[in-house]
């Protein structure tokens, strides 16, 4: 096909640029501070004597060029132009590109999501997640709303980086759609590391102050902190997008309606990623992207490529990170599974040396009546990369017997998985 590609910041989108991938750069920063600690107990005599926050940003960006630069060089391989710019409908098939016109057979939006605002009074003094990877100094105390994904990791991060943080969520236990033993078991390992949790609060008002910045809770009560970072969603980047004059209808909320061949209401024109879905997960978005790509223009050898949007694993590299693929206790009791559950929940052998009290949880949550595995959740060191395995098996229908047929890997966390016998309700 003949393509042009309009973009108007930098190639990669927000997983590259103010996501995924930066936010994992900052993660590894972070281990560092509890890996120097630990190897205390296996015999090291390391201290750090320092961390500095420029250097990671500079680095962190110089790499995030890097892949700026690789995402440019495969385009000009497979022949896309791109044009830098803000693109706007003209009409369905005619869009401008900051003054220059380009029209289309098909089009396809997929421009992504952007942070959520606040909305309070003093909202100018807090920091989105996007804002947040190119701030230049970090101070000592930092306050993050929210209780998702991005709340949660980067809590993670800045108490690793040596930060108090305090994290902020409107209800009484945050991951909200995460499995609840799971949430519970992170809150308590967050805890465990001086993160404050305050749950059941939102803000009210936000004031700068010579010290830093103090907040107003919904219970009246007076915070300080010198940095709020907002982590609290983010909606559908649609609106400057011009849509009614290609007839493209959109939700309140942003996100276009669309059929399961990701057509909107107009035939032409199609959506993908976060503007559509649920899961505003990359891996997701190239899945949908790829299956368009090849049913539009692959033919006979590509059609028919198929996704599920059942089973996508997940991860949150929090610390410790967690890993999960389909439902949680709750979500499968509430479908009418009639369930039962395993869990594991010890000491990493790691931390046996180490001293660090730190636990892992896993569990797995079988439909009784078939045997099939409908969840499996873990949080504990390595959990994102051994999920990405059993994910393959729970896709392939997977039963809790399969499980016990197999035979560990000795000694690591993951045989857990498949060594639990007893089941605990
Ligand atoms: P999430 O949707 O994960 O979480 C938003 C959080 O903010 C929820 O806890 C929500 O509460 C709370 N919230 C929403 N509105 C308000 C409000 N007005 N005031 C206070 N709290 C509010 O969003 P994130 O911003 O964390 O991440 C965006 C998306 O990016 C995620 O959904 C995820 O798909 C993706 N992502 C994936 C990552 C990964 O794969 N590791 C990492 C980071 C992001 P409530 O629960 O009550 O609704």
């Amino acid at each position: 096909a003949k393509v042009g590609i309009a973009e108007s910041w930098h190639l990669g989108g927000t997983c590259v640029n103010v996501g995924c991938v930066p936010k994992k750069l900052f993660s590894y920063a972070s281990d560092f501070h509890a890996g120097f600690e630990d190897a205390r107990g296996y015999g090291w005599d390391v201290e750090a004597k320092g961390f500095d926050w420029s250097t990671l940003l500079q680095n962190k960006n110089k790499e995030i060029e890097r892949l700026n630069g690789i995402y440019q060089k495969l385009l000009n391989n497979a022949g896309v132009t791109t044009h830098w710019g803000h693109a706007k409908f003209v009409d369905d098939h005619t869009i401008e590109i900051d003054g220059t016109t380009v029209t289309a057979e098909k089009i396809l939006i997929a421009t992504g999501g952007t942070p959520r605002a606040l909305g309070i009074p003093g909202d100018e003094h807090v920091l989105n997640s996007d804002q947040i990877f190119f701030t230049e100094a970090l101070p000592e105390h930092i306050t993050i709303l929210g209780g998702g994904y991005v709340a949660v990791e980067f809590a993670h991060i800045f108490a690793g980086l040596g930060k108090q943080v305090r994290l902020i969520y409107r209800k009484d236990m945050f991951l909200r759609s995460f499995d609840s033993d799971i949430a519970q078991a992170l809150a308590t390992e967050m805890q465990k590391q001086g993160i404050e949790l305050v749950f059941n609060t939102h803000l009210t008002a936000i004031e700068k102050t010579p010290q830093g910045l103090a907040m107003t809770t919904n219970h009246g009560e007076a915070l300080e902190t010198g940095l709020i970072m907002a982590a609290i969603g983010r909606d559908a980047n649609t609106k400057n997008l011009n849509l009614a004059a290609a007839g493209v209808e959109a939700q309140d909320n942003g996100r276009l309606p669309i059929n399961e061949e990701f057509q909107t209401n107009q035939a032409h024109i199609y959506g993908v990623g976060d503007i559509v879905n649920d899961y505003a997960l990359t891996p997701v978005a190239i899945a949908e992207g790829h299956y368009l790509a090849d049913k539009l223009f692959g033919g006979a050898a590509h059609a028919g490529r198929s996704f599920s949007y059942n089973k996508i694993a997940t991860a949150i590299f929090s610390g410790p990170p967690i890993g999960t693929i389909g439902m949680s206790e709750k979500a499968a009791r509430d479908a009418g599974h009639d369930v039962t559950i395993y869990k594991s929940d010890f000491k990493p052998m790691k931390h046996t040396l180490s001293g660090r009290d730190e636990r892992s949880l896993m569990k797995v949550i079988v439909d009784t009546k078939t045997d099939r595995v409908l969840g499996m959740h873990m949080m504990g060191a390595d959990s994102p990369e051994i999920m990405q395995g059993f994910s393959v098996a729970m896709n392939m229908g997977m039963t809790k017997a399969d499980l016990d047929a197999t035979i560990g890997i000795h000694p690591t966390a993951a045989e857990e998985f498949v060594t639990m016998r007893t089941a605990v309700s």
